[in-house]
Order: C-alpha cells, then sequence, then structure tokens
C-alpha cells in the first residue's frame, strides 16, 4: 500500500490528485493525516509544509525540497510529490503536476509554454499544445459576449451501450417504448422556457447519447420545434451530435439541413470492425464512411468526428489506423480523446494505465498527423482517472471551431441546458478575476424522474436565468 503522509499542511485533494497519475484510487483520510492507495506497492513518503514555507517531500532515500512564494505552496506540495513518485515508478506523466481539468486555463495564466513547464514540469510537447490551445480558446470566446446564451438540449437514449460508457444515457432496447415520451416532455420544457428568452442565442448543441436515436418522424418533430419555438438566427451556431452512424437516415440528415443546420457529429471512435462489435457498437467503418459521405451530400460543410485512443481491445497502431482513415475523408472537426474511467464502467484503471504510454505516444503520433493535414487545437479538457492524466483535444481546420464547445468546455459563457441529465450554468465576470464565479443548476440525470417532473424542472430554470 501507498501512504502519503501529510504534515503542516491539508492539501489533501492536490495530494490525491497527483497520486491517481501513478496509482489508482487514491483515498483522503482526513483524520488518520494521509492520503492512500491500496492497489500500490508499500511506499511511505511525508509531504511537509515547514514553517519557512518550504515544501520538503521525503522518500525512503531522498528529500525533494521546494521554496516558492505562499501563494504557490499548494503547487509546491504536488510539483514535489510528483518528482518523488517519478522516480519511485520511473514515469513521468506528460502533464507533469498540472491536475485539474482545464489545463488551458492554468495555460493563459501562466503565459507561455516555458513557463507552464518550468512551474509544474508539464513535458514541452503538452505545454506547446496547451498554449496554443489556450489562444485559440481566448480568440474563439470572442465571438459570443457574455450577454448571449448558449443552449443545449440533450437526449440521453442511445442504441446499445459502449463498452466503456457509463454516461447517464439509456440503451433503448430498454426504453424504446420511452423514447418518443421523452421526445415529448422535451419540446414541452422548450415550448415553456423558449418564450421567457430573450437573449440572443449564439450557439445551439444537440448532444447526448445519440438525438439521431429518434425514429425519422420523431426526429422530425423534435427539430421542428426546436427551430419553431426557439429563436434560431442565421449566424447561431446549431450543432447535432448524431454520434453513432448506425441512427443517420438520410431523411433526418435532409430534414436537418431542410431548416438549414450545417454542423453535425459523426463519431465513430475507432475505424476497426473487430474493435466495435467487441465494445458493442453495432456499425462498422464503412457505415461510418457512408454516413460522412451523406452528411455531405446533404450540405453538411462541418463534420466531427470523435476518435478515441486507448481502448481496451486496441494496439496504438490500430488508433494510428483509424486517425489516418479519417483524416483521409477531410472532414474538418476531429477530436481526439484518451480512455478514461467512467463510474461503472466495464473497463478497469489497470487496463488504462498498463498501456498509458504507449497511448500517449500514438496520441502525440497522431496529433503530428493533424498538425501535417492542416488541423490546429482549439479546445481541451481533462478527467479524472485518465491514464497518466491524458488529455481530450478538439482539432479543426479552416475556422470551423465548435464555439458551443469552447463556451461550454472553459465555464466562460452562459449555457441553458434542457432534456434530463443537462446542466445549467450562469458565469459570474470574467474568467481569472476576483468577480469571476459560476452557478450551476442541474435537470434529473434520471430520464424517468425528468418526464415526472418537466415542468417543476423548468420552472427551477427560469428562476435561475431570471426569465419571466
Ligand atoms: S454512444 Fe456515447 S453516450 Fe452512447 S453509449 Fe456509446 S459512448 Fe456512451
Amino acid at each position: 500500500m501507498l501512504k502519503v503522509i501529510l504534515k503542516g499542511h491539508d492539501k489533501y485533494y492536490g495530494t490525491a490528485d497527483v497520486v491517481r497519475l501513478f496509482f489508482p484510487s487514491p483515498t483522503e483520510d482526513r483524520a488518520g493525516g494521509t492520503v492512500w492507495c491500496k492497489d500500490a506497492p508499500d511506499i511511505v513518503i511525508e509531504s511537509e509544509l515547514l514553517p519557512s514555507g518550504e515544501c520538503v517531500c521525503r522518500t525512503k532515500d531522498k528529500e525533494y525540497r521546494f521554496d516558492g512564494a505562499p501563494e504557490e505552496v499548494g503547487r509546491e506540495i504536488k510539483r514535489s510529490l510528483y518528482m518523488a513518485l517519478s522516480d519511485i515508478c520511473g514515469i513521468a506523466p506528460p502533464w507533469g503536476c498540472l491536475t485539474g481539468i482545464r489545463p488551458t486555463l492554468v495555460a493563459a495564466q501562466t503565459g507561455s509554454a516555458e513557463e507552464l513547464s518550468r512551474r509544474y514540469l508539464v513535458r514541452p510537447d503538452k505545454a506547446k499544445l496547451a498554449a496554443e490551445t489556450a489562444a485559440a480558446e481566448i480568440g474563439l470566446l470572442e465571438r459570443i459576449v457574455p450577454q448571449d446564451i448558449n443552449i443545449y438540449i440533450g437526449v440521453p437514449f442511445c442504441p446499445s451501450r459502449c463498452e466503456y460508457c457509463s454516461f447517464v444515457s439509456s440503451d433503448i432496447s430498454h426504453h424504446m417504448g420511452r423514447l418518443g415520451e421523452y421526445k415529448e416532455h422535451l419540446i414541452r420544457e422548450i415550448k415553456t422556457l423558449s418564450p421567457k428568452i430573450t437573449r440572443r442565442i449564439a450557439t445551439l448543441y444537440i448532444g447526448g447519447g445519440t438525438p439521431t436515436v429518434f425514429s425519422d418522424e420523431d426526429f422530425a418533430e423534435l427539430i421542428d420545434a426546436v427551430y419553431g419555438n426557439l429563436d434560431i438566427d442565421p449566424d447561431c451556431e446549431v450543432t447535432v451530435e448524431a454520434g453513432r452512424p448506425d441512427t443517420i437516415t438520410d431523411r433526418k440528415l435532409s430534414h436537418m439541413a431542410s431548416h438549414g443546420i450545417k454542423r453535425i457529429c459523426i463519431n465513430p471512435q475507432t475505424m476497426n470492425d473487430v474493435t466495435l462489435a467487441k465494445l458493442n457498437r453495432r456499425h462498422t467503418a464503412a457505415d461510418t464512411l457512408r454516413s460522412i459521405e451523406a452528411a455531405r451530400q446533404n450540405g453538411f460543410e462541418v463534420i466531427n468526428s470523435d476518435l478515441i485512443a486507448g481502448l481496451k481491445y486496441e494496439t496504438p497502431e490500430d488508433f494510428i489506423d483509424t486517425a489516418e482513415k479519417i483524416i483521409a475523408t477531410g472532414i474538418s472537426n476531429i477530436t481526439v480523446h484518451t480512455l478514461y474511467k467512467k463510474r461503472r464502467a466495464a473497463m478497469s484503471l489497470a487496463d488504462v494505465m498498463a498501456s498509458a504510454k504507449e497511448v500517449d505516444d500514438a496520441v502525440t503520433a497522431v496529433y503530428g498527423m493533424l498538425e501535417k493535414a492542416g488541423y490546429r487545437p482549439y479546445y481541451m479538457y481533462k478527467q479524472k482517472d485518465t491514464g497518466h492524466g491524458l488529455e481530450n483535444t478538439g482539432f479543426e481546420k479552416g475556422g470551423t471551431a465548435c464555439l458551443y464547445n469552447v463556451a461550454m468546455m472553459t465555464d466562460a459563457r452562459d449555457v441553458l441546458s434542457f432534456g434530463a441529465g443537462g446542466m445549467s450554468k450562469r458565469v459570474f465576470g470574467q474568467v481569472d478575476t476576483a468577480k469571476y464565479r459560476v452557478e450551476r443548476c442541474s435537470s434529473s440525470k434520471d430520464v424517468l424522474d425528468y418526464m415526472m417532473r418537466t415542468d417543476e424542472i423548468a420552472a427551477k430554470k427560469a428562476e435561475f436565468f431570471e426569465l419571466s
């Protein structure tokens, strides 16, 4: 068992975050003054903040000392622990001691890739990526003024459950009879709140789950209700996450196109048919290519595909092969995800950690391929429990970045969510200023509960956004 003994400070959270880069599921024992991890070798480390302000990390045979300014104590504690664990484990997770879900926010604060590497021990290629992405995010955010609102419409249903997923999505094989009912409640919520929205809608994102899981008729009815009730002007960026290629039909594509929708996500995750079958995704790589072509034929100008590095059944070469095939389609948006452990997911973190270095190398290779093909990173986030703390990065070419993704992930703009599982948020003050704060208003994650309380949930959101 690994045990980190905290002395002179109470930075349990940051300590656990650093431990998590090396070993799974650390536990904070605040009463006992330790952070420990049962699935780890027997290691004892002391992490001490001395009265002088120096941070010291002691292992069996070495001491790591840092002497930062008082406001940097939290970082220095993490940095010394990161160095100790790096030496013990013989690995250096690429983001150094920079944990947390928004590396670009820290990159913007530090001002340069070099500084990010110096302060947080971030590997130079990741520091450069973060700095470049942070600059892109800042530029893109200027296109959404704080008075605007961004809308998310959630459809938490999928045609089957992917093995690695624990999203609140419902497998429709268990809820087939409820899908039409859910659509009715979603439309009801939209109709209730839309007359009260007086702010310009900058972006609209219909996501999931898999929004195209509906029948052609129900999908058309939902899209008609969205356009018939919300004030969507021609400048509003509208994106539909079609997700699974097996749910995309010509009728759905042409119906979206008839409303002027130009952005769609078609997410293969992998172009390997064997993996797709093992993951319980009921489509093939050929279906993905056919859907991309059909979307193009229907006038969609911006197509995004999500890819996942580190899938259980895949080698790094499989991931690189997937990226090659998707880049070859010439679509303008590609989002690279690294597999992370989600609650209730069928895969263990040990699976992920074992191949983390290989995944890191494959992701680096694919970033190089994307850069060569003219793609630039424009938004990024990390999730807890990702092997080696790897990131998810959205790439675009030709100025086709998805503003909604930036608004959502940077926590810099208001988002009003409709449907089960959606999180609405209001942002006060500018990011990185003393007045900045984000207030959140959740819907119900449970589809049945959402349907029982649709009016109550809508009323709560109206109050939250001061809509009358
Ligand atoms: S399509 Fe996405 S949301 Fe649906 S089960 Fe698969 S990973 Fe989860």
